[in-house]
């Protein structure tokens, strides 16, 4: 690389965190900012899995005969809501378009690698620096109730299998032998043994501290709200705490990409995926292993001291943060089917949060096709926590102007 490259990233969610080490355990000078405080975005209240079983892109063949039936249903697991917003509908219709067989290979063989990548370098981070992130590597359970559940369980296992994701498929005794916290009559189930999970705040606070120690300067509470241009170059940040220049400006601000983005002329058509995240005290049958309820497309991850219950996926504009509690009381009643829950659960935190999600499924990780010293890494939907550290990898490699490890391609931003 050369010496000392100044690097500004916007937004310090796990994407540009890990970015930020990244680039400065390669030499490069970097600032991060964020509007708000680091790791409270979409990156703090996620499930935390980090499962190369899931790498699946958002647009899967199949996918919209399954949701035109759940926009009926209030409590679906997937939920578009109607709107006349044209930019929705653009989305919509590249959505559909991104339905094809021979995408989704492409999409899930590079979703899959960065993932694999990820996965690795979290355990890695975690030797060094033990005990920060609360790391586990006890893998994934999909556990189903119903033969269709368990055939489209199955399905992913052979999909993924494929791609280098071992699993195995279970009957009924073996997954209660293997989770004795799932009650009551089950199909069967899917399980993926080399599936970790951690802790998405402090995993992003333990990698931006490290980042710190290589010198990233982090600033929070400091928003950017525009842009100065001179050609193809994009020359002075507009924050809040004055005027910034970098060499090359890092677009690493999630669902809130497409407003920044739109500042400067630039299309970069992300939308939100709402999902829900509840914090419930532990249960007397508390699961070791993180659990998918695959009908109810619940994913429950064991904390040390609580569990966690997330899940829906409802399409809106990327400024929505409204709370429908039909939605999180889907969640609360589709656990209890699996697990042994009391009436009334203690609910100690609900959080919510938007997945930035592509109509393609696949985050944009590369240069603007219009200013040369910006470089865009956002919409990473569902897996921004699991593919940070292989994202990263990719962003490094691009920045400094080394060859990528991972094929750019699919990924590249003039795809929009
Ligand atoms: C319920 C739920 C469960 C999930 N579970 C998982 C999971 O188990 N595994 C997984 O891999 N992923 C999961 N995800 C997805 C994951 O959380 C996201 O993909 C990931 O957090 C995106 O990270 P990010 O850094 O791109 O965005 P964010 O974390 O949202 O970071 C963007 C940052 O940009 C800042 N910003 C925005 N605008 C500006 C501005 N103008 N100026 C300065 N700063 C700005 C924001 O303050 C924010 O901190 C889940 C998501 C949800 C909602």
């Amino acid at each position: 690389m050369t010496q000392k490259d100044d690097i500004l990233i916007i937004g310090g969610g796990i994407i540009g965190i890990t970015c930020a080490y990244e680039l400065s355990q390669r030499g490069a000078r970097v600032t991060v900012i964020d509007k708000g405080e680091i790791g409270f975005g979409c990156s703090y209240g996620n499930a935390g899995w980090v499962t190369p079983c899931f790498a699946m892109p958002l647009p899967m063949p199949g996918m919209l005969l399954k949701s035109i039936g759940w926009l009926m249903d209030p409590e679906s697991p997937l939920y578009i809501q109607p709107s006349l917003n044209p930019d929705l509908f653009k989305w919509l219709l590249r959505f559909l378009r991104s339905m094809n067989k021979s995408l989704m290979e492409q999409s899930i063989h590079s979703l899959v690698e960065i993932s694999k990548y990820s996965l690795e370098a979290y355990s890695q981070l975690n030797d060094k620096f033990p005990n920060q992130f609360n790391y586990e590597k006890n893998g994934l359970l999909m556990v189903s109730q119903t033969e269709a559940g368990l055939a489209a369980a199955e399905n992913e296992r052979r999909l993924v299998e494929t791609h280098g994701v071992p699993g195995s498929l279970l009957n009924e005794d073996e997954v209660h032998k293997l989770e004795p916290a799932i009650v009551g009559s089950v199909k069967g189930g899917v399980y993926f043994p080399k599936e970790a999970h951690l802790e998405p705040l402090s995993a992003t606070r333990t990698i931006a501290e490290a980042a710190i120690k290589n010198g990233v300067q982090i600033l929070s509470n400091t928003e950017v709200y525009d842009f100065v241009t001179d050609g193809n170059k994009i020359v002075e940040v507009h924050t809040t705490r004055g005027p910034m220049r970098a060499d090359k400006i890092v677009l690493a601000t999630g669902s809130w990409s497409p407003g920044l983005a739109k500042k400067l002329k630039l299309n970069i058509p992300v939308l939100g995926g709402k999902g829900y995240s509840l914090i419930v005290k532990p249960l007397k049958k508390q699961p070791k292993i993180p659990l998918m309820l695959v009908e109810r497309k619940i994913a429950v991850t064991p904390r040390s001291n609580s569990l966690r219950l997330a899940g829906t996926l409802e399409l809106v504009s990327p400024t929505d943060y409204s709370i429908t509690s039909n939605r999180v009381n889907a969640i609360l009643r589709g656990s209890k089917l699996f697990l042994d829950m009391p009436e009334n659960p203690e609910v100690l935190e609900l959080w919510r949060g938007l997945r930035p999600c592509t109509p393609d499924g696949v985050p944009v990780v590369g240069f603007s096709p219009r200013f040369k010293n910006l470089f865009i890494s956002a919409g990473h939907q569902m897996l921004g926590m699991q593919s940070a550290p292989g994202s990263a990898k990719l962003a490094g490699d691009l920045i400094l102007n080394e060859k990528p490890i991972f094929d750019p391609y699919p990924f590249r931003a003039e795809r929009f």
